[in-house]
C-alpha cells in the first residue's frame, strides 16, 4: 500500500508552457526523448510532503514528468519524531558534524526502513531514493525487477566514516546515483550521474506577481520598504548561518540605514528548528528594524513576493548541497551574496552572477557595496538570472532526468556530453 498523496500539492503545467524560457529545440528534444519512455512508472520517495529543497523539487519533477508521459509517483516514508533526530543527526553528520553512531541510532533507522518496505511500488521501472532517510528501503532492492537510484541531494564529501560505512552499504545496493555535482561522487561502483536541480519559473513561487498581489503580501508580513531590505530565505537551521547575517546586517546599519528580514520555516523532518528560531530571536533582541518571519508550508506566494521586494538577497550557508535559495533569489533578478560553499558556487559567479563572500569581514564589505552601486546591483542581478535561465529550470531539468533513465533504461553507455549541466 503506498501513500502518494501529492496531487493536491501540485499544479500542472505542460511542457509547451516554458516556451518563453526554453529553447525550442530542447523542448522538441525532451518530447522525443519522452516518447521511448512513455508510460514507464517512477516512483520517487523521501522522507516529506513540506518544507526543503528536496520537497520543492519533486513537486515541479513529477508533476513535469507525468506532462510528457511519464506515470511518475512521490511516497513519502512514515517515520517518527526518533527517526528524524536520527536523520537529522546523519544529515548533520554528511555536512561535517560529529557524530557518535550508536547501535540505538541503527536499531531505529532500520525498524523505521523495514516498517516501510510495502512504500516501494512492486512493478515501479524506476525506485528513486532521495537523500538518506530512505536508503532502508533497499531492503526491498534484491528481486524487484525495475532500476533503483540514490539521489544525493546533499554535499556527501566529508561524511562521517562510519555513517557512511552504514549507509553506503544501502545506498550500494542502488543501480545508480545521482549528485548534484561531479565534485560529490562516492564511487560506489554503480553508474553514476551529475545533475544539479532546478526551480520551476510557473510555480507559485517563482512565477511573475501583479503589484496588488505584492502589496497585498506585504501588508500582511507588516514589512515596511522605506529603507532598502536585505534578504535571507532559509529553514532555521545552524546549517545556514542566519546568526552570521544578523552580525554583518548589524555591522553594516552602523554606517547604511536599512532593514533585514530573515524568513523561514520548519521542515517535517527537520526537529531543529524550533531551537534554531528561538536562539536567533533572542539574538536578534526585538531590534525594530529586523524581522524575523516563522513561515507556514505554504508560504510559496509570500516567499516569493518577499524576495521581489527585496533589494539584496544573501545565503550565508556553511554548507550547501546545492541551494535552492539562491537559484530563485537569482530568478527574481536580485543581486546575491552568498558563502562560496557546495552549488552556490555553480550559481554565484563571483562579480558575474553575484558575489561571493567567504568571511563574516567580505559579507560586510559587499553588503554595503550592492547597498552603495544600484547599477552593479542591477548588473549583477540580470546576468543571475539568465545564469539560471540557462542551467537551472525545470525544462532543463527533465531533460537531464529523460537522458538519465534512457541510459538506465536502456543499458546506453554514457556519453556526458548529452547533460546540459
Ligand atoms: N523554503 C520554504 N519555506 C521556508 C524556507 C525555505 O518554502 O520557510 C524553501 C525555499 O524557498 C527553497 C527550499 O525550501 O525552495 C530550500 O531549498 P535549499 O536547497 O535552499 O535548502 P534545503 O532546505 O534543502 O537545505
Amino acid at each position: 500500500m503506498t501513500n502518494d498523496r501529492t496531487t493536491d500539492l501540485i499544479h500542472r503545467s505542460p511542457l509547451e508552457s516554458y516556451t518563453p524560457f526554453a529553447e525550442p529545440e530542447l523542448l522538441d528534444k525532451i518530447q522525443s526523448l519522452a516518447a521511448g519512455l512513455k508510460g514507464i512508472t517512477v516512483q520517487h520517495i523521501n522522507s516529506t510532503y513540506i518544507g526543503g529543497g528536496v520537497a520543492e523539487i519533486l513537486l515541479s519533477l513529477k508533476s513535469i514528468m507525468c506532462s510528457v508521459g511519464l506515470n511518475a509517483r512521490w511516497d513519502v516514508i512514515k517515520a517518527d519524531a526518533k527517526f528524524f533526530e536520527v536523520t537529522k543527526s546523519f544529515h548533520n553528520a554528511f555536512h561535517g558534524g560529529k557524530l557518535n553512531l550508536t547501535p540505538e541510532m541503527i536499531d531505529i533507522y532500520r525498524t523505521t526502513a523495514r516498517a516501510n518496505l510495502d512504500i516501494v511500488v512492486p512493478d515501479a521501472d524506476f525506485v528513486v531514493l532521495h537523500d538518506q532517510q530512505p536508503l532502508g528501503l533497499t531492503e526491498r532492492r534484491s528481486g524487484h525487477q525495475g532500476k533503483w537510484i540514490w539521489y544525493c541531494h546533499i554535499d556527501p564529501v566529508r561524511v562521517d566514516a562510519r555513517l557512511w560505512e552504514f549507509l553506503s552499504g544501502y545506498a550500494g545496493h542502488c543501480d545508480a546515483a545521482i549528485y548534484h555535482l561531479a565534485e560529490y561522487a562516492k564511487n560506489l561502483g554503480h553508474r553514476q550521474f551529475f545533475l544539479p536541480p532546478a526551480i520551476d519559473p510557473l510555480n507559485e513561487k517563482n512565477r511573475e506577481v501583479t503589484a496588488g498581489e505584492e502589496q497585498e503580501v506585504l501588508a500582511k508580513l507588516e514589512i515596511s520598504r522605506d529603507l532598502p531590505v536585505i534578504l535571507q530565505v532559509s529553514r532555521f537551521d545552524r546549517l545556514k548561518n542566519p546568526f552570521g547575517v544578523v552580525q554583518a546586517f548589524l555591522e553594516v546599519a552602523k554606517e547604511i540605514p536599512c532593514r533585514l528580514i530573515l524568513a523561514g520555516g520548519a521542515a517535517d523532518d527537520d526537529p531543529e528548528g524550533q531551537t534554531v528560531l528561538e536562539e536567533l530571536l533572542v539574538m536578534v533582541n526585538n531590534n525594530p528594524h529586523i524581522k524575523v518571519l516563522n513561515l507556514a508550508p505554504t508560504s510559496n506566494l509570500e516567499i516569493n513576493v518577499l524576495q521581489r521586494a527585496a533589494d539584496i538577497i544573501v545565503q550565508n550557508s556553511v554548507r550547501e548541497g546545492f541551494g535552492l535559495t539562491v537559484t530563485e533569489a537569482l530568478w527574481k533578478a536580485k543581486p546575491v551574496v552568498a558563502t562560496p560553499v557546495g552549488g552556490i558556487r555553480r550559481q554565484v559567479l563571483n562579480e558575474e552572477t553575484g558575489l561571493l563572500a567567504g568571511t563574516p569581514d567580505e559579507l560586510v564589505q559587499c553588503l554595503k557595496r550592492l547597498l552603495n552601486d544600484c547599477g552593479l546591483a542591477q548588473k549583477l542581478g540580470l546576468s543571475g538570472k539568465e545564469h539560471v535561465r540557462k542551467h537551472f529550470i525545470t525544462p532543463v531539468y527533465l531533460y537531464n532526468w529523460l537522458i538519465v533513465l534512457h541510459r538506465l533504461h536502456y543499458g546506453e553507455e554514457d556519453n556526458s556530453a548529452d547533460l546540459r549541466t
